[in-house]
């Protein structure tokens, strides 16, 4: 029986290559969005006409009710879910002081609060089972911390902080909690930093590039698998060397 995962922000950037990695590795993908419904629908229409399943499943993540109805509907079409890839976030820079009390919960809510509700959500039936895989998504700034980011560095510390306990709370119950924290990775999330920033990040690199969103899919997908079956509790972070 082919195995479940379920990705979630997979309309585009990392989470896009994530769900196509999973397809392709022989995966049944539930494909999370939230607004980008036409990408979403022509990326689950390209996989299939190469005889890949990936599933388009709308929910706001920061909405726990949506989580749930989201994760109820993907185990009634595919039964039960095995891995679960919690990708989808937000960032914004800007000083602390204009960040508003607003701007600050929506930072929480989706990336750290949209972590913890979709966790919540597959792990009733993932203990039922005695298995399967979360993987969660930091950052390298949830880990160093970064300068004009603090809502996101600290929404993104609290990733790692999850991934951790979790991984101890559900470790007896044969499930497994991963984080990664990828690097500077291109994507639309960096679209706004100009070519001259692009430019410094590649040079701070020790492999002299940015990432890209294969590298970080080829990682999850390896977290999910076999060769990582004694991996959980740990934070990896894909970033060519620019953390050491
Ligand atoms: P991206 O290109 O901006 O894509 C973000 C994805 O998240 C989209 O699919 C978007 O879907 C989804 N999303 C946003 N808000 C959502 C919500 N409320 N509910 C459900 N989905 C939502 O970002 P990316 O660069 O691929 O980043 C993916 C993850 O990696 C994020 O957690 C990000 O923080 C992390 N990360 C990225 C980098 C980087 O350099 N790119 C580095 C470190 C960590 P819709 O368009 O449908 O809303």
């Amino acid at each position: 029986m082919a195995k479940v995962a379920l990705v979630t922000g997979a309309s585009r950037g990392i989470g896009r290559a994530t769900a196509e990695a999973f397809a392709r590795a022989g995966y049944q993908v539930a494909a999370n969005y939230c607004r980008s419904k036409e990408q979403i629908e022509q990326f689950s229409a390209q996989m299939e006409r190469e005889g890949c399943a990936v599933i388009p499943v709308q929910a706001d993540v920061s909405d726990p009710e949506q989580v749930e109805r989201m994760v109820q509907a993907v185990q009634q079409q595919f039964g039960h879910i095995d891995v679960l890839v919690c990708n989808a976030g937000i960032a914004r820079q800007g000083l602390l002081t204009d960040f508003s009390p607003a701007d600050w919960r929506q930072m929480m809510a989706v990336n750290l609060d949209g972590t913890f509700y979709c966790c919540r959500s597959v792990l009733p039936g993932m203990i039922r089972r005695q298995s399967g895989c979360i993987i969660t998504t930091s950052s390298i700034w949830g880990i160093t911390g970064a300068s004009c980011e603090v809502p996101y560095s600290a929404a993104k510390a609290g990733i790692i902080g999850l991934t951790r306990a979790l991984a101890k709370e559900v470790g007896p119950s044969g499930i497994r909690v991963n984080c990664i924290a990828p690097g500077v990775i291109d994507t639309e999330m960096n679209g706004n930093l100009t070519p001259e920033v692009m430019a410094q990040l590649r040079e701070e690199t020790p492999l002299g590039t940015i990432g890209t969103p294969k590298q970080v899919a080829d990682l999850a997908l390896y977290l999910a698998g076999e060769g990582a079956s004694f991996l959980t509790g740990q934070v990896i972070s894909p970033n060519g060397g620019f953390l050491i």
